[in-house]
């Protein structure tokens, strides 16, 4: 729970650095989903020079269930909630809980003889998560623990798929990445896992959706597996069938229409699309996510044959993660039209064979005002959502010069939220371990599997904490 935490907050906190410079006004604050009404009487929202969102004190912490005061000697303003007692001194960098200071980067304000405070620290002093979204510049604040938070995980793992849902207890994993992947992705999900994964969905049979899911069917007691009932003879899907029928009290089925209920408001929807189709990627499981206001689409490899002839099963969405890998035989115009999304994420590895993301699928999306985003600049893509709005971790938007994915990524976020550099500062001669930027393992320098790492691949690490913190595991085989 502690490191989930932390990894909202941090999620908070690299939107709040990436709000825009100008002085715009924050449109709503809400607080358990419900809306804080702002009269002229009370003010409004704004950002200050900082880029914190500036509130009325008085209306907003009223609606938090604080009662309110107004020390005059001391030029405070109080909110006291429960046991806890919030000073806000005007115009000084710190602020009070239980008389306990604390420092603050911004400082509550007077403005048109109403006092404005800082709703992010103050807030946290009562111990509410606060989060920001910048598309309609809301503040979204949550005194509940975690569980009204969802987050949705699209993984970097390279040229492949592989998307984790985090809400409360409830736990699905939508493909596993390729065989390579299947140690990371089980370290990744590790700390989000209470118990059991609900649900693991296999999308089709190829290799970079199957590869890594035996490695998480062996490490999770995994309750439900939904495939898209197509067979392979592949080494890739035999590993994972093998493991998805020995695993106990476990069932396993193809796909057909099913909306499973994750608790309170929020469901997870099979969209069935057909079956027996020559293609694996047609067989493509599609599924949605609906929680409350917000849904996202998760479309596998399927096609633009398929898309095209079930558009009636399609509506208006807020996140696609764009089918296959952002291939131009996918993600056609005609579906666009109705899905509308508002952020469209590419799963793909930096230089991959096929050349993908496509050109022209980017440009669509863009056309679409769409924001886009890829696992092979960003690393791993974290949403959050209260199911009424919606944050990410990153800005990163693609262009069309993002085709192919070439080049070095820009950077790549670990599991901690903290971006490191992949092509970072430290050089060969510095470094005790080398790491492979796509299958994110480390190794020492002698290991064999480390020498052979392509050069677009290599990255370097002084201590084996940088590793680990970077969210490389280490190589079985010389145990770095
Ligand atoms: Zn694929
Ligand atoms: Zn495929």
């Amino acid at each position: 729970m502690l490191k989930r935490l932390s990894a909202i907050l941090l999620t908070a906190t690299l939107i709040f650095l990436s709000v825009p410079t100008s002085d715009v006004f924050a449109s709503s604050v809400r607080i358990n989903n419900k809306p804080v009404s702002y009269t002229k009487e009370s003010g409004s929202p704004f950002l200050d020079q900082s880029n914190r969102a500036q509130v009325p004190f008085r209306s907003t912490m009223e609606a938090y269930g604080c009662t309110v005061s107004w020390d005059p000697v001391s030029q405070e303003a109080i909110a006291v909630k429960g046991d806890t007692t919030v000073a806000v001194p005007i115009g000084e960098n710190y602020i009070y809980k239980n008389g306990v200071q604390i420092p603050n980067d911004t400082t509550a304000q007077i403005k048109d003889n109403r006092t404005y405070l800082p709703i992010r620290s103050v807030l946290e002093a009562f111990g509410a998560n606060v989060s920001w979204n910048p598309l309609t510049e809301t503040v979204i604040v949550s005194t509940d623990d975690l569980t009204s938070f969802m987050t949705v995980h699209f993984l970097d793992v390279g040229q492949a798929d592989s998307i984790f849902i985090d809400y409360g207890d409830y736990e699905i994993l939508v493909d596993g990445g390729n065989n390579s992947d299947g140690d990371y992705v089980v370290n990744y999900i590790k700390p989000y896992v209470d118990g059991d994964i609900e649900l693991v969905v296999a999308t089709h049979a190829h290799e970079d959706h199957v590869g890594g899911l035996d490695n998480v069917i062996s490490a999770f007691q995994v309750d439900q597996i939904i495939y898209s009932g197509e067979t392979s003879t592949t080494e890739a899907f035999q590993d994972f069938f093998n493991a998805a029928t020995s695993e106990p009290n476990c069932t396993i089925a193809g796909d057909s229409d099913l909306t499973i209920d994750m608790g309170d408001g929020a469901q997870f929807k099979i969209l069935e699309m057909g079956d027996g189709y020559r293609d694996s990627n047609e067989n493509s499981v599609v599924s949605m996510i609906d929680y409350h206001d917000i849904e996202v689409l998760l479309m596998g490899d399927l096609e633009t044959t398929v898309e095209k002839n079930h558009l009636s099963q399609f509506s208006d969405i807020d996140v696609l993660k764009v089918g296959h890998h952002g291939s131009r035989t996918a993600t056609s115009q005609e579906f666009l039209d109705v899905v509308k999304p508002e952020v469209s994420i590419i799963s793909a590895g930096i230089d991959n064979k096929y050349l993908l993301p496509n050109a022209d699928v980017i440009s669509r999306l863009l056309a679409m005002n769409s924001s886009v985003y890829g696992t092979f600049r960003s690393g791993n893509i974290v949403m959050t959502t209260d199911g009424y709005a919606y944050s990410f971790n990153t800005d990163i938007n693609l262009t069309a010069n993002d085709a192919a994915a070439i080049g070095m990524p820009s950077q790549s976020t670990s599991l901690s939220g903290i971006a490191i550099s992949s092509g970072s500062a430290v050089t060969e001669k510095e470094a005790c371990y080398i790491g492979n930027s796509s299958t994110k393992k480390f190794h020492t320098l002698s290991c064999d599997a480390g020498a052979k790492i392509a050069d677009r691949n290599v990255i370097y690490f002084k201590t084996r904490e940088d590793a680990v913190n970077g969210g490389y595991v280490p190589c079985k085989i010389c145990n770095p």
